[in-house]
């Protein structure tokens, strides 16, 4: 085998989810909404399906146009970028691929790439594939005391400047970030943005939960930072604005210059996307564009209905005993479970992080899946963050109500 998969054949999702499915009655792991997307995307996904040979050949390989049509129209009103559609986009097989071609298509052997801890775990595999040095930079808690929310965790300004060298070539950034749910302010991107500009940095910058965000948080997107459009790719994902996880449609969106190289990547591998997933998409940034900021748009609608399901899960996770970090974005709530005594002490984990050992014991002993904090760090920090877990809400209510059934009879 290649020596390029050594150190990174463990996967979490791969892990976790195996073990939900053989263990669990109640999934609050892997997260993906448990419903069905909006009505007018499905219409569209059946519409495409029966609009003619066309839509089930290839189509473009850098993006069906009318997707990257919609995407042009729809985020330069956001970014406030004029962008173009055939030279600034690139749709992918999921946010993943973004990922993936950015870091194939930007880092060399030995290039160091900063990764903001807790991150989502494929960023260091992917930058290891690319010959990449991921180096790490925790966000920690202001105070050991009660952290109430995602926006108690933050970068210290110092500690970011030193971690900058002259091999460093990009920075990624995931906003509202998994697992926390932190929302960067203003004031945090531009600080990014500054060191980022000093060096000569790339900023590759998560957004796939862009639309999610509570309680008056709001998603800034670094690219719409002065100086920034030139050195940012930023990156969404069709399945999270739509809840539609399994349809693979995500993109990058940067500047021609960068965009050239990442098409490159993409056309030596997957070449292009599934065209009715691609073109359902588009119709739904179509209509999107046309009732945005308004009540009737999902990208408000979405965030009122799990408004509700976060503070759900909250109360009860507080009822019994665990302490939950409030999210300020995404639909990932983490929690400290320190406070309670159980023995999750399985012969087969002996050997494991403390999150994971707890993890095991929930799924297989109480039938509720979440997921370890610890494995969104790297090694060398993980050992300090193993007192969280992970719940997803993006789920039905009589799904929650039957992990508050499982969590109220243990407590
Ligand atoms: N980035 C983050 C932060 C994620 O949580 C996920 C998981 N959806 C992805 C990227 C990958 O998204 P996709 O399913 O569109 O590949
Ligand atoms: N992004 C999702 C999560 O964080 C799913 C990731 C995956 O299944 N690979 O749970």
């Amino acid at each position: 085998h290649a020596n390029r998969t050594n150190g990174i054949d463990k996967n979490v999702w791969v892990e976790f989810t195996q073990l939900a499915a053989a263990y669990s009655k109640v999934n609050l792991g892997q997260g993906f909404p448990d419903f069905a997307p909006p009505k007018f995307v499905q219409e569209a996904f059946c519409h495409a399906l029966n609009e003619g040979p066309m839509m089930h050949q290839y189509t473009r390989a850098f993006g069906h146009v009318p997707l990257v049509k919609s995407l042009a129209k729809f985020f330069s009103r956001v970014i406030g970028h004029e962008i173009d559609p055939l030279e600034d986009i690139l749709v992918t097989v999921g946010a993943y691929q973004a990922l993936f071609s950015a870091f194939q298509a930007l880092i060399n052997e030995g290039d160091e790439v900063i990764i903001v801890e807790p991150f989502f775990d494929c960023y260091q595999p992917m930058v290891k594939m690319a010959g990449g040095q991921p180096v790490y930079i925790p966000l920690r808690p202001v105070s050991d005391g009660s952290v109430l929310s995602s926006g108690d965790w933050v970068l210290s300004p110092e500690e970011l400047a030193s971690k900058f060298t002259p091999r460093t070539k990009a920075l990624v950034i995931n906003t509202p970030n998994n697992p926390l749910g932190k929302v960067y302010k203003t004031e945090e991107l531009q600080m990014i943005a500054d060191l980022c500009i000093k060096h000569d940095v790339l900023v590759i910058s998560d957004e796939v939960y862009e639309w999610l965000t509570y309680d008056g948080a709001k998603h800034v997107k670094i690219a719409s930072l002065p100086g920034m459009w030139e050195r940012t790719i930023t990156i969404g994902s069709g399945g999270k604005t739509f809840s539609a996880t399994g349809w693979k449609v995500g993109w990058a969106i940067s500047s021609g210059h960068i965009i050239k190289h990442m098409k490159t990547i993409h056309q030596n591998t997957v070449y292009h996307c599934a065209t009715p997933a691609q073109e359902a998409v588009a119709r739904g940034f179509e209509r999107e564009y046309e009732v945005f900021g308004t009540p009737e748009s999902y990208f408000q609608q979405l965030p009122a209905m799990l408004h509700h399901k976060k503070n759900k899960l909250a109360s009860l996770l507080k009822s019994v005993g665990l302490k939950p970090i409030m999210p300020e974005g995404g639909y990932f709530m983490t929690a400290d479970f320190s406070s309670i005594k159980v023995d999750c002490d399985d012969p087969s984990s002996k050997d494991e992080a403390k999150d994971f050992r707890f993890v095991k014991w929930l799924i297989k002993e109480k039938g509720l899946a979440t997921i370890p904090v610890s494995a969104f760090y790297s090694p060398e920090h993980g050992k300090e963050f193993d007192k969280y877990i992970r719940f997803c809400f993006v789920k039905e209510e009589a799904t929650l109500d039957a992990a508050a059934e499982i969590l109220k009879k243990w407590s």
